[in-house]
């Protein structure tokens, strides 16, 4: 199937590994120049020369910390007009909410929540402006079904989803659309260093608490990021003008509701 998003620019933040990359990777094979920003230029520039190698499409790379002003700026001037956002970002940590002090919230308000925000505000109008826009967001199956220990991310990510669910509304109607992918388990590196915390925590093996990890998913198996990344592509393509406002968990059955 042509997605018929040929020739298009992508901004994809959070682009050098696991998700991120994986919608980068799908969307250049595409045949969209994608613009990668991540903060440690070694795996960025890595993986730009992988992509460009094997879909032979422009990729560009800006080093920098999306979370921060300056990051959006340097994003925003390698790709001013972007037609196609992913909004990425790592996620906060686990923890107590009673150890939270503001300060914490607000850092994670700031990188799962706002910096998704401000960076739909610089964008959507060239996008509506020019009657071809997708955006979306990363952000977590915790948004569905809330995991106890991650209350940053369950709050932060909730807050997004809420925003461009109004947002999301408005803009469709130029052909900008705004959608979320909730990604259950995906082997990347966060979760790997996420699954040897819990193994250090519980005084467990590594291999014992993936092999729990793996039993809570219908699949059998973890996520990959090529998967990811071709649900990414789809809801970006020029076929998928009638999808706003939606939230795609992708997960390997985990969640276990009807809806
Ligand atoms: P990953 O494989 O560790 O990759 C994270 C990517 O984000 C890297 O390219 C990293 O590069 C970049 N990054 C992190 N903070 C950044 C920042 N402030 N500015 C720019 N780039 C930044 O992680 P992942 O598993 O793909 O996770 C992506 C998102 O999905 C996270 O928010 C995670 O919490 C969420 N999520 C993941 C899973 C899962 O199972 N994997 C499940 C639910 C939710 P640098 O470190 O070099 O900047």
């Amino acid at each position: 199937m042509d997605l018929g998003i040929k020739g298009k620019s992508a901004l994809v933040c959070a682009g050098s590994k696991g998700l991120g990359k994986g919608c980068a990777f799908a969307l250049a094979r595409e045949g969209v120049s994608v613009t990668l920003v991540a903060r440690g230029i070694e795996a960025l520039e890595a993986t730009a020369a992988e992509i460009r190698q094997q879909s032979g499409g422009q990729v560009k790379t800006v080093a920098a910390d999306i979370v921060t002003p300056q990051g959006r700026e340097a994003a925003l001037a390698a790709c001013p007009q972007p037609d196609i956002l992913v909004n990425n970002a790592g996620g906060p940590p686990a923890g107590d909410f009673r150890q939270w002090d503001r300060d914490v919230w607000i850092k994670a308000l700031d990188a799962n929540m706002l910096t998704p925000i401000e960076l739909i505000k610089r964008t959507v109008d060239g996008m509506i402006a020019r009657k071809f826009g997708r955006i979306v967001n990363i952000t977590s199956a915790a948004v569905k079904a809330p995991i106890p220990i991650l209350g940053l991310s369950n709050g932060a990510r909730t807050g997004l989803t809420g925003f461009v669910a109004g947002l999301s509304r408005q803009t469709v109607m130029h052909n900008v659309t705004i959608n979320n992918i909730l990604p259950g388990l995906f082997a990347t590196d966060t979760m790997m260093s996420r699954i040897d915390a819990m193994a250090k925590q519980a005084g467990k093996a590594f291999d014992q608490v993936e092999q729990e990890r793996l039993r809570t998913i219908p699949a059998g198996r973890f996520g990959t990021p090529e998967e990811f990344g071709q649900l990414c592509a789809y809801i970006c393509s020029a076929q998928a003008s009638y999808l706003t406002g939606q939230n795609f968990l992708i997960d390997g059955g985990a969640y276990p509701g009807t809806l």
